[in-house]
């Protein structure tokens, strides 16, 4: 069962109070610590841990129960969800309650931290069972200040020798003046905080429609692509085939001039059917074509590649140079994807690199990943054009008039398959000094 993006949100953030409660219960206990060996308050330190066991025991219990929530019971989610949150912000509140008894009641500024929880509830909850959550905690303060004040349960003091305040829990006055300006005060935030909790929940809930609506129409228009593409390459394929015959004068001999067309003809067609193959590719791995998984050596699949380019190298004199860490195995990922992109970086490399430089091939074995990079001592790219570079169609201002043989798809392309093997590219540049582009690849992978 596939969830909702309303509820992996709400599961997230579920996720979230838990880890965040792991560092209040350090808070906890650092401040108990603090207080008696610092500031050398005595305190009811028995107590006190064991309130913090119970919001430990809480957590463990609240992190288990979402475990299992995920797990059996998908269905109706949100609402199973939302009880454990609840079961956590009450917990909370009794464990917060409780800290403030053994830690001087409300002479304790720390009652201020219930308005934490109070937002918190505001950002998970609904308003109802914010408003829930706040009168609960409200209460529990208001009860423990009465039984201490009428002396049902016992105070306990926070305090030292000289310390003035020693009775401000009788203070009729100043618990009157408290707790009402904080009950005021909670009221008016919990209204402010869920009101602007659900404005930015229900936009959130636009953004996330506007983008499924965008994706569905981004796959319609990927398959549209694919299909025109895959037409177009048909007839591409079958109009080569017959240039190819003409220009080979297999169907006896033409004359120079109309062999001049045929062959620029010819050429144009190869172009053009590389382009679409391309895009077909391209169009593809954005539909998110299944990739095969193997185990093969890299040095073997960028050797490959290295003789692939050499034609190339060696029409132009470009120095080929390849050094390949010995230490570098396998890897899993798709063999022919890998060897795709290795040799249209060293295409580029060759294609953007004046006679008699040199393109340099480079690997590096890194434990967990391998580290691939190919530099050249070309034409460069742009400094503020190397964000843009791996996005489909870009071209390189300072190659548009040089290079014609060129469409902008390759990059892209690499990225695309650098990404679904959960790999990282990037690419340093200097111009009119050289590229150099780096490609890691985990060496154990699972392909989505
Ligand atoms: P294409 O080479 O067909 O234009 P790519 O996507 O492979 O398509 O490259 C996109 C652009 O990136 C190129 O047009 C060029 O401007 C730039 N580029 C790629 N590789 C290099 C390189 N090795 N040196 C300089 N520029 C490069």
């Amino acid at each position: 069962m596939i969830l909702e993006r309303r509820d992996i949100r709400l599961v997230k953030r579920t996720f979230w109070l838990i880890r965040h409660r792991w560092i209040a219960i350090g808070g906890v206990i650092a401040a108990i610590l603090l207080t008696k060996y610092v500031f050398k308050v005595e305190l009811q330190d028995l107590a006190l841990y064991s309130v913090a066991l119970l919001l430990i025991v809480e957590n463990i219990i609240s992190f288990l129960w979402m475990k299992y929530i995920l797990k059996c019971c998908p269905e109706n989610i949100s609402k199973t969800v939302k009880f454990n949150i609840h079961f956590q912000i009450s917990i909370d509140l009794i464990a917060l309650t409780l800290l403030l008894h053994y830690a001087g009641g409300i002479g304790n500024p720390m009652f201020l931290i219930y308005l934490f929880h109070m937002v918190i509830a505001s950002i998970l909850l609904s308003k109802t069972g914010t408003y829930i959550q706040t009168t609960f905690a409200l209460l529990l303060f208001g009860l423990m200040v009465y039984f201490e004040y009428t002396g049902v349960i016992e105070h306990y003091c926070l305090c030292k020798e000289n310390y003035t305040n020693l009775y401000l829990y009788l203070d009729d006055n100043y618990i009157l003046r408290t707790f009402s300006v904080f009950v005021f005060a909670s009221y008016v935030l919990v209204y402010l905080a869920s009101s602007i909790g659900e404005r930015l929940r229900n936009q959130e809930d636009g953004l996330t429609k506007a983008l499924d609506k965008l994706n569905i129409q981004d796959e319609i228009k990927n398959e549209y692509v694919l299909r025109v593409t895959h037409d177009i390459k048909g007839n591409l394929a079958a109009i080569q085939t017959n240039l190819a015959v003409l220009t080979q004068k297999i169907m006896g001999p033409i004359d120079p001039k109309q062999e001049e067309f045929l062959n620029r003809a010819y050429i144009r067609t190869i172009k053009l059917t590389k382009f679409v193959k391309n895009l077909l590719r391209l169009t593809r791995l954005r539909l998110d074509e299944e990739f095969d998984m193997e185990f093969f050596s890299v040095s073997a699949v960028i050797q490959s590649a290295i003789s692939s380019a050499q034609a190339n190298a060696d029409e132009k004199s470009i120095d080929l140079i390849y050094k390949l860490d010995d230490k570098i195995g396998n890897i899993t990922g798709n063999k022919l994807s890998i060897e795709e992109i290795i040799t249209n970086l060293l295409l580029n490399a060759v294609k953007y690199t004046n006679k008699n430089g040199f393109v340099k091939v480079n690997t590096i074995d890194n434990i967990d990943h391998i580290l691939i990079e190919v530099e050249d001592n070309g034409l460069g790219i742009p400094g503020d054009e190397l964000s843009e570079v791996f996005e489909e169609f870009y071209r390189g201002s300072n190659v548009k008039n040089i290079e014609e043989d060129s469409t902008g798809i390759g990059l892209s392309l690499v990225k695309k398959i650098v990404d679904r093997h959960h790999g990282e590219i990037w690419v340093e540049s200097e111009l009119g000094k050289g590229s150099k582009f780096c490609i890691t690849l985990p060496k154990n992978l699972s392909v989505n």
